[in-house]
């Protein structure tokens, strides 16, 4: 069976690291012998352009009907409003596609030093639809209002079956993986009633496995430990919000953004997405690193059970980070993203 991925690259440094990650995804899957269809469409700017909205129709129709789709960063912040077609292609995929997870990783690559020093190696089960981040419907804007002139308020939604949901995806990740803890972060001391009822679900489903150690953190807390000792994370289990931040922080204490891999996952659809925005400092001149996107397409290859193109992938991406000739240039290498995608491609081919 032929399975179908689409591509959006998004703005920015989106085209270039989209191009990258299709000839490293091409060279996984003809090396493993699997046979995958790479489908382009068109998100942000260009679909502006073309199609007077950020994320056309047929856009969404082919996100559904793909079995997953690799999708690029956007520049929401610069687009106009939503009555002039300017809406977040990532949040409209996310609610349209049911994509209640995003998770992401953090791990530091051998060979390549991390800002503390210490290695990390954990995952963020942040809740993706909910929260603050939550859409009182979708074309209406965020659950944000003014209530009168100079008073600004906002929702924070958290329900039993959207924690449930996010709950279980990081338990069953933990004992699918070898993992041996599920810390869930919070602020229930001070958000009673909502991060009161996310630990009560978290507690619930914890104790359907035994073999998973389980504990609380205090989202400030957290945010202390992971950089004074990360080694006492392993899965972390949070709302959107606090996922969005503390996923920020871990991938930078393992390395960087550019390396920053994440998947957003639902109960029929799935979409790798690089952590980071469209960087637009550095678009065009061929200096983005590709290994967040590619780190994430190898996890939508991984969750579509193509393991040895996943794996392939990761190997070729630990080996070319390990040398330092082989790096880009936020890791203080010298290759641009092109060229950094060839190595991987013949890492790939070199394979056994
Ligand atoms: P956006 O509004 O789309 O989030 P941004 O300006 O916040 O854009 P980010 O993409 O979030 O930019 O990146 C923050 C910083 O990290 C920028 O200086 C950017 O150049 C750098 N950066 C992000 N991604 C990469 C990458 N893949 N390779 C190299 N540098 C990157
Ligand atoms: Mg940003």
């Amino acid at each position: 069976m032929t399975l179908s991925l689409l591509c959006l690259a998004g703005d920015g440094i989106g085209p270039e690291i989209m191009a990258a990650t299709k000839v490293v995804v091409e060279a996984a899957c003809t090396r493993s012998g699997e046979t995958v269809s790479l489908a382009d469409g068109e998100i942000g700017f260009p679909a502006l352009n073309a199609e007077g909205s950020t994320i056309p129709e047929q856009v969404i129709e082919a996100a559904l009907a793909a079995d997953g789709v690799i999708l690029g960063p956007v520049s929401h912040n610069a687009y106009p409003s939503r009555e002039d077609g300017g809406l977040n292609p990532s949040g409209v995929l996310r609610k349209e596609l049911d994509l209640f997870a995003n998770i992401r990783p953090a791990q530091s690559f051998k060979g390549l030093a991390t800002p503390t020093g210490a290695p990390v190696d954990l995952i963020i089960f942040r809740e993706n639809l909910e929260g603050f981040y939550a859409d009182k419907n979708l074309h209406s804007g965020p659950g944000e209002f003014m209530p009168v002139p100079g008073v600004a308020m906002a929702m924070r939604l958290i329900t039993e079956r959207g924690s449930e949901r996010i709950g279980r995806a990081a338990f069953d990740h933990a004992a699918a993986n070898g993992r041996k803890k599920v810390t869930a972060v919070h602020k229930a001391n001070v958000m009673r009633t909502s991060d009161g009822l996310f630990l009560d679900v978290m507690r619930r489903i914890a104790t359907g496995y035994p073999g998973i150690q389980y504990d609380e953190v205090l989202v400030d807390a957290a945010a202390a430990l992971l950089v004074r000792d990360p080694g006492r994370f392993d899965v972390i289990v949070t709302t959107n919000m606090f996922g969005d931040i503390l996923s920020d922080l871990a991938s930078e204490l393992a390395g960087g953004l550019g390396l920053a891999a994440s998947l957003n996952l639902g109960p029929q659809n799935a979409a790798a997405q690089a952590q980071h925005g469209s960087a637009p400092d550095i678009a065009g001149h061929d200096r983005a690193n590709p290994t967040s996107l590619i780190g994430s397409a190898a996890m939508l290859l991984g969750h579509l059970e193509l393991v040895r193109a996943k794996a392939l992938i990761e190997v070729s991406l630990k080996k070319a980070i390990a040398d330092p000739r082989t790096r880009t240039s936020d890791l203080g290498g010298p290759l641009g993203t092109q060229a950094f995608s060839k190595v991987l491609v013949d890492l790939i081919q070199e394979a056994d």
